[in-house]
């Protein structure tokens, strides 16, 4: 379980995040919504250690940990971003296979094994030696979400993931959510389509922007 207490964050004099507090459970997919400018992208960036807090402390299982200084033994938080941040100069395998084998210093065969598993559980048989160029914008969400899973995160979060999707490749990403919760992930996914948030949330955190 994921616990936020009392998270305050300011970008100057200006406060975007007042004294939030909020908990995932496990298995559990969260969703936050609410208006453009109301800190949904900061409060994700706050939870994956892009950005550091005024206040506030986060849990996962009654454990304090700092998502700015990640434990290279154990990662708590995966995220993909919404212009997924593929290395563009990376096959496939590279992108996926960076963390894992430079931060996490797992064996490149283990983590090769790895990732031809998560690339073939999410449809991607066959494009490890692409670049990122030659993918579709679905197919380079999907190579985002692998690299994600194959740092074996607790908790996967998603920016706005279907902002640069059409209708189908929408229901297609809100599939692989479901799917990655039947397999036991525990999910945030920040949107501002209530509609898809409905769709796969069991819960939803709404931010105001405060005035
Ligand atoms: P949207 O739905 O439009 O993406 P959002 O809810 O995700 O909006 P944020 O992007 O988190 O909102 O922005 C919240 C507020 O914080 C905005 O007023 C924004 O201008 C401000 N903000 C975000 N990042 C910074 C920054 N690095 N420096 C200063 N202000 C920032």
């Amino acid at each position: 379980m994921l616990e936020i207490r009392n998270l305050t964050k300011k970008f100057g004099s200006k406060t975007v995040i007042n004294n939030l507090s909020m908990t995932v459970n496990d298995n559990e997919i969260m969703a936050i919504v609410g208006p453009s400018g109301a800190g949904k992208t900061t409060l994700l960036r706050c939870i994956t250690g892009l950005e550091r807090v005024n206040s506030g402390a986060f849990y996962w299982d009654g454990k304090q940990f700092d998502p700015t200084n990640p434990d290279k033994g154990d990662t708590i938080i995966g995220v993909v971003f919404q212009d997924y941040q593929l290395f563009p100069n990376l096959t496939v395998m590279g992108n996926i296979t960076l963390a894992p084998t430079m931060v996490k210093k797992e064996s490149k065969s283990q983590v090769t094994e790895n990732a031809m598993t998560l690339l073939k559980r999410l449809g991607l048989e066959g494009k490890e030696t692409l670049y990122p160029y030659q993918l579709s914008g679905g197919q380079k969400q999907r190579v985002a979400i692998v690299r994600a899973l194959a740092m074996n995160p607790k908790i996967l979060c998603y920016d706005e993931p279907t902002s640069a999707l059409d209708p189908a490749l929408r229901d297609e990403v809100a599939q692989i959510i479901l799917d990655l919760k039947k397999q036991e992930m525990t999910q945030i996914v920040v949107t501002h389509d209530m509609e898809f948030a409905k769709h796969v949330a069991d819960d939803i955190k709404r931010v105001e922007q405060i005035q």
